[in-house]
């Protein structure tokens, strides 16, 4: 089941075949709600673990169309994990310093260290993505990325850290549903900025940088997951899903005790 999203290495996406609903991949709200909650427990202790392991990393990437769900779904995912090891980086457009160094430089910077659970709201993909979109760089540029990117990942997984990307898939239509929730709402309004109607503009034209990146960068070593994000109950249950099944695969462990713990009196 947590494989349900996750896109096979060579395979070419064509987001308009992937519902982004929820729906059509689970009926019952409430029970998805409770499995979410089970598993999120399960997260809190293997992270734990992990922590305490201090040896394996984890990367989790989360990419979506303004209004996908990034906050939300890092919100309820981690809430109750162990603030002293995850850690959640954003990313912006370069300051003038992070451009004057290469793409990655600032992400690279990011990347976790033993023990930790990294997250990233955005991520090196903005650099195929906006990037592309707005003219930002040549297209040589931005097209010999996705090599890199593969390379960059390949030395990451090489080197002891598991990495998941998760793409938070909705509709035009439920972009337009959440923008006008956020007008509505003053307390949401700060999330809100007119840019965002413009990129809204050119819906298609980020569809297919999507659909290129996550085609030419799913990897085994560091898979995308198109996540059905229209109904918030289901994507929290299948990002979590995913996240939990892997931190099992890494079985991280407690150190071994000292010799002779048995033994000791506090006094
Ligand atoms: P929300 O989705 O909740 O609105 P956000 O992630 O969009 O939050 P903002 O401050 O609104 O946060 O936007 C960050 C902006 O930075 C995005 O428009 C994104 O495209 C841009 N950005 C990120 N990385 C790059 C990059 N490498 N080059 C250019 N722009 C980038
Ligand atoms: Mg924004």
């Amino acid at each position: 089941m947590p494989d349900t999203h996750r896109i096979v290495p060579g395979a070419e996406v064509d987001l308009s075949k992937i519902s982004p609903e929820g729906k059509d991949y689970h009926s019952h709200k409430k029970a998805a709600r409770k499995e979410f909650k089970t598993l999120r427990r399960e997260i809190i202790e293997l992270q734990n673990r992990l922590y305490a392991e201090c040896r394996q990393r984890l990367l989790i990437v989360f990419q979506a169309m303004d209004a996908g769900g990034k906050d939300g779904t890092i919100r309820s995912v981690f809430r109750g994990v162990n603030p002293q090891g995850c850690r959640v980086a954003s990313f912006k457009a370069p300051t003038r310093d992070e451009l004057h160094h290469d793409f990655l430089w600032r992400i690279h910077a990011q990347t976790p260290a033993s023990g930790m659970m990294q997250v990233f709201n955005r991520s090196h993909y903005e650099d195929v993505l906006v990037v592309r979109v707005d003219k930002l760089a040549p297209e040589p540029v931005w097209r010999a990325r996705y090599e890199q990117i593969n390379q960059f990942e390949k030395l990451l997984a090489d080197s002891g850290t598991r990495i998941l990307k998760f793409y938070l898939h909705i509709s035009k239509d439920e972009q337009k549903a959440r923008f006008q929730e956020r007008l509505d709402d003053p307390a949401k309004h700060w999330k809100f900025s007119l840019g965002d109607l413009e990129k809204r503009k050119q819906w298609g034209e980020y569809r297919a940088a999507y659909e290129e990146a996550i085609s030419r960068c799913s990897t085994a070593y560091a898979p995308w997951y198109v996540i059905p994000a229209n109904q918030n109950w289901y994507r929290d249950l299948a990002v979590t899903r995913v996240i939990v099944d892997r931190l099992k695969q890494m079985n991280p462990q407690y150190p071994p005790e000292e010799p002779g713990l048995d033994l000791v009196e506090v006094e």
